[in-house]
């Protein structure tokens, strides 16, 4: 398959998606006939399955070579990491220990991890990560150490400069993102040119297949979590048939950083999706849904409801009491066994505004990966810190209410988000005005930067 086939293809599904939420937002507001309503829809339906099953005839071709890439990037990753001699090699050091949760801190070491990638320098973390308010033994109390260098043996007695773009010295520390003033190209959601081709031609979000490889290799299990990992998944029957993983955040999150979604919206959005796939595979499929959160209502409320669907989720790590004591080895185990756990599922239904749900579907692009597997029931996918998200118009647009705005085919709008309606909202960089704008009329702007540590 050619990369131009593998984009038309996508390109094709996604606009299939686009109409599909469009009438559905559409239809709710409207008194049409329920007939043709359900018509309508189980006719869309169909042709997203019809389009999936397109993709299908390449699967194990776009795995294979997925693999093959990821396979590349984690040896490139590995050899940055452990350079032949520590004292020598130039290094970024990075502060695990941000006040915030296990995804905002891992967030933050990725966002450091790809800046130090991008000038080839290796990353250590202060003090080894052994001062880490998760867990009284540290880092590697749960993970395999990033890097063959110590934090002393990489400083070796150096003094540390505060990051600046390809500073001469050779250890640097990076602040936290949102104190960055000088801002390295390579920040996502940029990726390298020098992999272009094959990642535009492979996946349909190739900045996130990019930062994920970050993400998984951070996340390597040490022996003891590894048993927990195992154990846990022992419990959901994967392999068995496919299974959607939805994850509901709430508790302190509620009105400060997102809204509240009920159980039945997440469970709409997994229905939608089995719908899909029992026309994709031909056959009736047995409905289960893995359910992570840090509300313990919620996995008894899916089970009493959802009676025709397998419920999976760990009880005890669904304990409201036990993550409000956020900062424990137990809420560390319980979050980072509920982000692998998504990751193995098949499709994610969540609130991209949660650093945990965008960290399951991260993982999930280097063990299965698949860009389209997710509805979330609020943002887009984003990664905290990124260079505008940038999208260029394909077709033009007149306004045609109050809040829409103006497109020319060409424009760059710098997008905010998606309302799963037919409709994005985001910023015409020519004209500057924001507002409304139909989301099938632009395609994305690639970010593709130079990483020179691909060049051999
Ligand atoms: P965010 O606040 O959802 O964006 O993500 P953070 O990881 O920064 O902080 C949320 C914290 O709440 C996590 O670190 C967990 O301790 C807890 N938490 C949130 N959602 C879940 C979940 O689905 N499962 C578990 N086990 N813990 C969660």
């Amino acid at each position: 398959p050619s990369r131009v086939g593998e984009e038309l293809r996508r390109g094709l599904d996604q606009r299939i998606w686009e109409i599909f939420y469009y009438l559905r937002s559409e239809f709710k507001k409207s008194d049409k006939e329920p007939s043709y309503k359900n018509h309508t829809i189980d006719q869309l339906i169909h042709l997203l399955a019809y389009s999936s099953n397109i993709s299908d005839t390449q699967a194990d071709w776009r795995k294979a070579s997925l693999e093959a890439l990821s396979e590349r990037i984690q040896k490139k990753i590995d050899e940055i990491q452990n350079p032949d001699d520590c004292a020598k090699a130039r290094v970024l050091v990075c502060n695990l220990d941000k006040q915030c949760g296990f995804g905002c801190q891992l967030h933050h070491v990725g966002y450091c991890f790809t800046v130090a990638f991008g000038e080839g320098r290796t990353l250590i973390l202060t003090n080894d990560g052994k001062s880490w308010r998760y867990s009284k033994r540290g880092w590697s109390g749960a993970f395999l150490p990033i890097s063959k260098c110590t934090h002393a043996a990489a400083v070796n007695g150096e003094g540390v400069a505060s990051y600046r773009q390809n500073s001469e010295r050779r250890v640097v520390e990076l602040p936290i993102v949102d104190a960055l003033q000088d801002r390295p190209k390579t920040l996502p959601l940029s990726f390298p040119k020098q992999l272009e081709d094959e990642m535009i031609k492979l996946h349909s979000n190739p900045p996130l297949y990019f930062i994920s490889q970050f993400l998984w290799y951070l996340m390597r299990n040490n022996a003891e979590m590894e048993k927990v990992i195992e154990k846990a998944v022992s419990n959901v029957p994967f392999g068995e048939g496919p299974i959607v993983g939805i994850q509901v955040r709430r508790t302190d999150k509620i009105g400060t950083e997102a809204s509240f979604h009920s159980v039945d919206e997440y469970m709409e959005w997994t229905e939608i999706w089995f719908r899909v796939q029992e026309l994709r595979r031909g056959h009736p499929l047995k409905r289960r849904v893995f359910v992570a959160s840090d509300d313990a209502s919620v996995l008894p409320e899916t089970k009493k409801k959802y009676s025709n669907y397998e419920v999976f989720g760990d009880v005890d790590i669904a304990d409201t009491a036990k993550l409000m004591s956020r900062y424990s080895d137990a809420s560390m185990y319980g979050v980072v066994t509920d982000i692998q756990l998504l990751s193995r599922c098949d499709y994610l239904v969540c609130t991209f505004s949660s650093q945990v749900c965008r960290m399951g579907y991260e993982l999930m692009q280097v063990r299965r990966p698949d860009g389209e597997a997710f509805h979330s029931l609020d943002d887009l996918y984003y990664y905290g810190g990124q260079h505008d998200h940038q999208q260029i118009v394909i077709e033009d647009h007149v306004p045609e209410r109050d809040n829409e705005i103006e497109l020319k085919v060409g424009d760059s709008v710098g997008v905010a988000g998606n309302h799963w309606d037919g409709y994005s909202k985001g910023k015409n960089r020519r004209t500057q005005r924001q507002g409304l704008y139909p989301s099938y009329k632009v395609i994305e702007k690639w970010r593709i930067i130079d990483f020179p540590v691909f060049n051999n």
